[in-house]
């Protein structure tokens, strides 16, 4: 089956390209016309991480002409076991940067294109205007919401992957040929609800699955190629070796791509998405200590009671003496509150201060009234009070 190719042929290619692509070429179905349609094409890759890193390397193997690259991180221990495209000396580099030459290593005749700007309502329909195709690999639901409606507004098809721990997502969003990712995710997930990469881990090597599927997607839909994943979920689960898919379908009440939108214009996506232990309207913002007021308050004759409510995995890796291990979900589900003191003052850390926030959150609603938030978290007790224990 052949779909449409989004992209027409540009230059006729060079005899070192023919040579370099020859295997394309001799593809029945791709040609000399499908690799001239991949020199002409252009994907921007949101995010230069674990699904960007795959994805960006085939990409630029397969020949795509133009590769835009959106990052402002910078790139950190962390991150290697994953992001291929970085490696040990690149730390404390932008990942654009680091990511451009990893792209010039596999192919020096691919065009980068470094954004190094923070996707938003006020940029992103600007950035995203001039490319094809997009490769979503960000790890925040305000971006991919971002990503979705510029590309609905835009009318680009949308190549996502989602990562988690042993699990992974991907699709084709594109409306008018498919559902866009509102149809099928109307909502953001409650904030806090589901952990991040930083949070909750991820299985390396699950990049390479996810990453993969989305450059072939890209690649095919930039050639006009087979059925692309339009109208269709894929879930990996790494652990049991099995992908399934799921048919998914535009729905016509969509906010964006829907018969009658209401989203027509891009909205701030971080409110969309909301803040984990944010305020609801009328309410004050949670009381907070600093890592110095903690350990202060910590060596006083009456100490506070340090709750941590991380899981025991991030506990094994760095912990604050003297902290009791009160999981988040436990305040989630009330359980908490039928250990907490009442009478004594509560302080609540978390890695860097958002769990924690919405659990002291729910500590002021269940009535408590001396309890505080630990800026920053442990993050910011290892940085700060205690450079021996070991950051994650
Ligand atoms: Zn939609």
């Amino acid at each position: 089956m052949r779909s449409e190719a989004i992209v027409e042929t540009g230059r006729q290619l060079t005899g070192p390209e023919v040579t370099r692509y020859a295997r394309h070429v001799l593809i029945p179905g791709v040609g000399i016309e499908g690799q001239e349609r991949l020199v002409a094409s252009k994907v921007l890759v949101v995010g230069a991480g674990g699904l960007g890193s795959p994805a960006l390397l085939y990409l630029a193997a397969a020949g795509v002409g133009t590769i835009g690259i959106v990052d402002t991180d910078v790139v950190e221990l962390t991150n290697l076991h994953r992001q291929v495209v970085h490696s040990d000396t690149d730390i404390g580099r932008p990942k654009t940067e680091s990511a451009e030459a990893a792209v010039h290593r596999v192919n020096p005749h691919v065009n980068v294109i470094r954004h190094d700007v923070r996707l938003d309502s006020g940029n992103a329909l600007d950035v995203i205007r001039d490319y094809d195709v997009v490769v979503d690999g960000t790890d925040n639901f305000p971006t991919r919401y971002l990503v979705n409606d510029a590309c609905v507004m835009l009318g680009k098809p949308h190549v996502w992957g989602s990562i988690l721990r042993f699990d992974g997502q991907v699709s084709v969003w594109w409306a008018g040929h498919g559902p866009c990712y509102r149809c099928v995710f109307p909502q953001p997930p409650p904030p806090g609800s589901v952990p991040s990469c930083a949070e909750g881990g991820v299985f390396g090597v699950l990049c390479a699955a996810i990453g993969s599927v989305q450059s072939t997607e890209a690649i095919k839909l930039l050639l006009g190629i087979g059925e692309p994943l339009t109208g269709r979920l894929l879930v990996h689960d790494a652990l049991r070796q099995t992908w399934d898919s799921l048919t998914v379908r535009a729905d016509p009440d969509c906010p964006v791509c829907g018969t009658h939108p209401t989203v027509t214009e891009l909205i701030d996506y971080v409110e969309f998405c909301g803040v984990p232990g944010a305020p609801a309207a009328g309410e004050e913002p949670v009381p907070s200590v600093t890592v110095h007021q903690t350990a202060e308050a910590l060596a006083a004759q009456e100490p506070p009671l340090l709750v941590d409510v991380r899981g025991e995995e991030e506990r094994a890796i760095a912990a604050i003496p003297g902290a009791v291990p009160i999981h988040l979900d436990l305040f989630r589900s009330g359980a908490a509150f039928r250990e907490l003191p009442r009478d004594r003052r509560i302080l609540i850390h978390c890695k860097v201060g958002g769990r924690s926030a919405e659990a002291t959150r729910l500590a002021l609603r269940a009535g408590y009234t001396d309890v505080a938030n630990v800026e920053g978290g442990i993050i910011a007790w290892i940085e700060q009070i205690d450079p021996t224990q070991t950051p994650y």
